[in-house]
């Protein structure tokens, strides 16, 4: 079936944190962190309506000001999510230029900027280019625990990792994944409409096969026949992103529960194993640390990124590191690419 997304690592293992989510339908996308943007043309940044902030060290939010500067005479509104403190540090972002050029006839841009305190969203603020960027706060939207955004098709969770500051790790998860068989419709003589739509929100809320659908000009028809024979039912894709922890088990456990059965699971791999002191004293995982956590999250695909400028000239090494922790005794020589290690996929 085709994916909801397809992410990739913004820059090489070796350069700022960030993941683009490219949504296959819909031109839109959405950004895992906002450190050095460059490798993005205005046409992939113009489409991004949410921006997820892991926190606000300089390598994972330089950006922003690239990606405002792009957006502000354009309506689509942006989003941006960040751990406590962030409204202020947006706040302050935005003060630090003169705005007297906008004003009532300035194109309507909103940025709305949300905190997860690691439990739930928990203040909200708006800032209307029209109001000069004057902060607004708002009551911050009512999502279930955990969770920073929620849509028809998605939900993007949130949970509050160690860095000796909170550092947040998101994870994109798809709906319940439902496709009409259009040779199957046809077969059966069932008209397109927007009954199909129906039967696929009561397939995604679990309703039973006794559930009764209305087709037009066929009376009710039973949802389990309609499963059985004219949709096709898949686990929706799952994508996760991990930077900047500190190996604890508090970190460990929750970037399992985050990264549980991910497609595509991106965490940062700084450090080498031998130098793990050095990794513990600025609180980030090492290579073979990342690769542990992957396996047992049961992560279909691994890719490391973040390495510390120490290694330059040597992305391989971390890259075999988090390789063998994630599938030992695989025999594949790890493929230098972001996306490397593989494993159960074809
Ligand atoms: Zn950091
Ligand atoms: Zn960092």
């Amino acid at each position: 079936m085709t994916q909801l997304v397809q992410p990739r690592l913004v820059n090489p293992p070796d350069g700022d944190p960030g993941v683009y989510l490219d949504f296959r339908f819909g031109r839109r996308a959405m950004l895992f962190d906002l450190g050095d943007l460059a490798p993005l043309g205005p046409r992939e940044l113009l489409r991004v309506s949410h921006a997820f902030v892991s926190h606000a060290h300089m390598d994972h939010v330089a950006s922003f000001d690239h990606l405002l500067r792009l957006r502000l005479h354009r309506p689509q509104p942006l989003a941006v999510i960040g751990p406590e403190g962030f409204l202020r540090q947006v706040e302050n972002r935005l003060g630090a230029f003169t705005w007297n050029l906008l004003g009532a006839d300035s194109v309507d841009f909103r940025l709305t900027a949300h905190e997860f305190d690691g439990a739930r969203l928990s203040a909200s603020a708006e800032f209307r280019a029209r109001e000069a960027f004057r902060r607004r706060d708002l009551p911050p939207p009512t999502l279930g625990d955990g969770v920073v955004v929620s849509e028809d098709d998605f939900t993007v969770e949130a949970v509050a990792l160690d860095h000796r500051i909170p550092s947040l790790a998101f994870a994109l998860r798809e709906a319940v994944r439902v496709n009409v068989w259009r040779t199957a419709l046809d077969d059966l003589g069932l008209p397109v409409g927007p009954w199909l739509d129906e039967a696929k929100t009561a397939i995604r809320a679990g309703a039973s096969d006794g559930h009764m659908v209305a087709v037009p000009g066929h009376g009710a028809m039973p949802l389990g026949e309609l499963r059985a024979r004219v949709f096709r039912i898949g686990q929706g894709q799952r994508v996760a992103y991990v930077t900047d922890a500190a190996d604890t088990a508090a970190n460990r456990a929750r970037i399992v529960e985050i990264a549980r059965d991910a497609d595509h699971l991106f965490i940062e791999t700084p450090f080498l194993e031998a130098d793990r002191d050095l990794a513990a004293a600025t609180a980030h995982l090492t290579a073979r640390a990342a690769g542990e956590i992957a396996r047992a999250a049961g992560a279909r695909r691994v890719a490391g990124f973040h390495h510390s400028a120490r290694y330059t000239g040597q992305s391989e090494a971390l890259a075999a590191e988090l390789a063998k922790a994630f599938a030992p005794g695989s025999t594949t020589a790890p493929d230098p690419s972001p996306s490397a290690a593989d494993r159960g996929a074809p």
